[in-house]
């Protein structure tokens, strides 16, 4: 199979799976340009060149440092839960390989991710930038913190298991943004949060899926 083949094979399994979870996310079909974006960004660039072969089944593959490249479904599922916009701002929270983060960076002006283990942080920056995604800024440290000299933002994406919600993280989020998080116990299936600030700085939170990332960690 052609990687061409491969990639149309992934996008198939997701609306197959979008299908599968509309009961939980009441979604049945994800926005068209986040599917865009999905067939654009190459997996197979983010994972490493032993597992390239697998780079567009629709599971987690390891990243190396005990982390993971979340599943595709997953990866735009959060993607399309943002409402991401050409003019927004968005900072994700644990870059990994930067996928995620290459996905986003099709769909709005700017992206901002924080990795918390350096030599991810590094391979993703060096990583992103070779591939030429401009607009993605990748910034070691802890995440649990936001990144105060950019906020506010549009969106914010968590893409590994909270205890809570970061206080920081919701102040950090424009009145109309929207916060995806995974929030639970570690190695235990969390619940993906969607919360939604809205003009007077009130928040709303919707249950969307039952999920399984790897823990968010502290510096
Ligand atoms: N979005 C990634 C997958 C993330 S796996 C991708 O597309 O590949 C979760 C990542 O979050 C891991 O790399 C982990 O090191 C990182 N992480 C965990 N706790 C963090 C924290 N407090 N701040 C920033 N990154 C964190």
């Amino acid at each position: 199979m052609s990687n061409r083949q491969k990639i149309d094979a992934m996008l198939q399994t997701i609306e197959v799976e979008c299908s599968f979870t509309k009961g939980f996310t009441g979604r049945s079909s994800l926005l068209p340009e986040v599917m865009e974006a999905m067939r654009l960004v190459e997996r197979q660039n983010f994972v490493p060149s032993i597992l390239r072969p697998m780079a567009y089944e629709n599971s987690p593959l390891p990243i190396g440092d005990g982390q993971t490249i979340s599943q595709p479904f997953i990866v735009a599922l959060m993607t399309d839960l943002l409402c991401p916009e050409k003019e927004n701002v968005i900072l994700e929270v644990g870059a990994g390989s930067g996928y995620q983060a290459a996905i986003l960076s099709l769909l709005v002006r700017q992206v901002y991710t924080i990795e918390i283990i350096p030599a991810l942080a590094h391979r993703a920056m060096e990583l992103l930038q070779r591939l030429g995604y401009g607009n993605v800024e990748v910034r070691p440290g802890d995440g649990y913190h936001g990144l105060p000299e950019h906020a506010p933002f549009d969106g914010i994406i968590v893409t590994a298991a909270a205890s809570h919600v970061p206080p920081a993280l919701k102040e950090q989020l424009k009145p109309g943004g929207k916060l995806i998080i995974p929030v639970g116990q570690p190695y235990m299936p969390q619940e993906l949060l969607v919360l939604e600030k809205d003009q007077q700085g009130m928040f709303s939170s919707r249950n969307v899926l039952p999920v399984s990332f790897v823990p968010l960690t502290r510096a």
